[in-house]
This record gives structure tokens, C-alpha cells and sequence, in this order.
């Protein structure tokens, strides 16, 4: 039960990079004033996230199974957060897609909106009814620089966050006047699993017709594009951490 001052703080994709370090940064806050609960889609992998969060484990972080893109996955885990009460909803998870399109099946790019854009949109109808109810809450959304531009190789994830952004305006609209705050964070690239893997698939790519400048075009021209947008926020999981801790305080 969280002690009387601290917000719970519900993270969605802990199992690694940008996920697992806010959880990890908010549970260990030296006033104790998260009550975070890490959530992953197979608790198998939860090794990582409980070394990392060291005596804090069991204290201001406890852990829940949640896959974003099963309705009865979202309902089972919000119905485990007593009275559903969850002041700060961190949407992280989200998945990458990399390639031409005539090589990617409409499968495959359905399973990216059903996890980065779906994904949300579950979340926060989920959370919504309580904290209109309480006239209080935060919500936040990790967006990409992918939301605000398009990025070679990256057409579906880029729409994908393209489509969140434009649900998070709207929605912050009407959110606000129940006193709820919708804040999205648009960070460039970030060491982590999910953009080495990225960097690397590109330059194994070969696709007739692109150059390698436009292959390179991650680190010759999207690289220090982003720089002047985010350059408050720095590139490591760490970094995104303190600053999503910034946000929501
Ligand atoms: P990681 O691949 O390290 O982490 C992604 C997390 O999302 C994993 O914990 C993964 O779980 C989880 N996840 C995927 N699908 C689901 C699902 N259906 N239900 C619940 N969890 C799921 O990537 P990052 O930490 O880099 O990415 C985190 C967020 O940051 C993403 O939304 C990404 O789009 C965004 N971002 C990342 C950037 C980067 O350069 N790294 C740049 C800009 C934005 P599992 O282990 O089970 O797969």
C-alpha cells in the first residue's frame, strides 16, 4: 500500500532499456515518493529489472504481467492495482519494424500499431475512469522522434507513433479539464537493445536503388537532426529517465 504522499506509478515495459531504467530511477527516488509498479509481458525476464532495483524491490517496486495488446491483459492488471488507483500511467513499451514496405507483411505492421499505437490507447481507457473520478492524474507516452518525422526503412513504426501523437493531442484536450495531464516524450535515439539492433539491421540492409549515404542517413543526417530537439535529454536509458522524472514532477 503506498504511504500517505506517494503516487503510484504504474510503467508499462520494464523488462528492458528505457522502461526498466524509469522504473528503476522512480523506485529508488531518495524521498521515496513513487510507489512504482513495474509491469512486462513475460515476468521470466524480470532478472535484469530486480538486480537493478536492488533493496528497492519488494519496497517502492513491485512487479505485474501485462502484454499492452490483450484487452484482458490490461483489465487483469489494472483490477490488480488496489482500487485501481494509479496516479501516474508511464506508456513505454513499444516496438520497432524496420525495412522497405513490400518486404513487410500487413501482419507484421498491425502487430506494431497493436503494441505502440493500440497498446496505448487500452492503457489509457483502462486508467481514465478513475482518475476523471478523482479529477487528478498523469499520464505519460514515450513517442520517438519518430512522431515528428518520417525516418527512411521506418515507415510503420513512424506512422505507428504519427497516429499516438495525434490521439494525445486530441485526447489532452479533453483530459485537461478534468484536471489530467497528457505529456508525451519525443526522444531521438537511445542505447538500448532496441536501437542497436535497429542500427545494425540497417547497415546489413541492401536494397536496390538506396545508396549507402541514404542508408547512413540514421547517423549522417537524422542523428544530429534530432540533437537540437532533445538535447536536454541525452542518449542512454539514464538520461530519459531523469528526464521523464522531471516531467511528472
Ligand atoms: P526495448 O526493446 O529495450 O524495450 C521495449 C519494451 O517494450 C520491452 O520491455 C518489451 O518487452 C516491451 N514490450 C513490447 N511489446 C510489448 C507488449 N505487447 N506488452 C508489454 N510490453 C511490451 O526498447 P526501448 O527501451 O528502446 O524502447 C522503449 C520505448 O521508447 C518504445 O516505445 C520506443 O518506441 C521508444 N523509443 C526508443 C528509442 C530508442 O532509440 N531506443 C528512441 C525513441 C523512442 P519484451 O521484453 O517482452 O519484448
Amino acid at each position: 500500500m503506498a504511504c500517505s504522499g506517494q503516487k503510484v506509478v504504474l510503467i508499462t515495459g520494464c523488462s528492458s532499456g528505457i522502461g526498466l531504467r524509469i522504473a528503476v530511477t522512480l523506485a529508488k527516488d531518495e524521498k521515496m515518493r513513487y510507489k512504482v509498479i513495474a509491469t512486462m509481458r513475460d515476468l521470466k525476464k524480470k532478472d535484469k529489472l530486480v538486480e537493478a532495483a536492488g533493496d528497492s524491490f519488494g519496497k517502492t517496486l513491485t512487479l505485474l504481467p501485462l502484454d499492452v495488446c490483450s484487452d484482458e491483459s490490461v483489465k487483469q492488471c489494472i483490477n490488480n492495482v488496489k482500487d485501481r488507483h494509479i496516479d501516474i500511467l508511464i506508456n513505454n513499451a513499444g516496438v520497432g519494424l524496420l525495412g522497405p514496405v513490400e518486404s513487410i507483411s500487413i501482419e507484421e505492421m498491425k502487430q506494431v500499431f497493436e503494441t505502440n499505437f493500440f497498446g496505448v490507447v487500452r492503457m489509457i481507457k483502462e486508467v481514465m475512469p478513475d482518475m476523471k473520478k478523482r479529477r487528478s492524474g498523469q499520464i505519460i507516452v514515450m513517442s520517438s522522434v519518430m512522431g515528428l518525422q518520417g525516418v527512411v526503412f521506418n515507415d510503420v513504426y513512424t506512422a505507428s507513433k504519427f497516429a499516438m501523437e495525434g490521439f494525445c493531442e486530441s485526447m489532452a484536450v479533453q483530459l485537461m479539464k478534468f484536471n489530467i495531464r497528457l505529456s508525451m516524450i519525443e526522444p531521438g535515439p537511445v542505447h538500448t537493445e532496441f536501437e542497436t539492433k535497429m542500427m545494425e539491421d540497417v547497415a546489413k540492409m541492401e536494397y536496390p536503388g538506396v545508396d549507402t549515404d541514404t542508408v547512413h542517413y540514421f547517423k549522417d543526417v537524422y542523428l544530429p537532426s534530432s540533437i537540437d530537439i532533445f538535447q536536454a535529454m541525452g542518449q542512454t536509458p539514464e538520461d530519459i529517465a531523469r528526464y521523464t522524472k522531471k516531467v511528472i514532477e
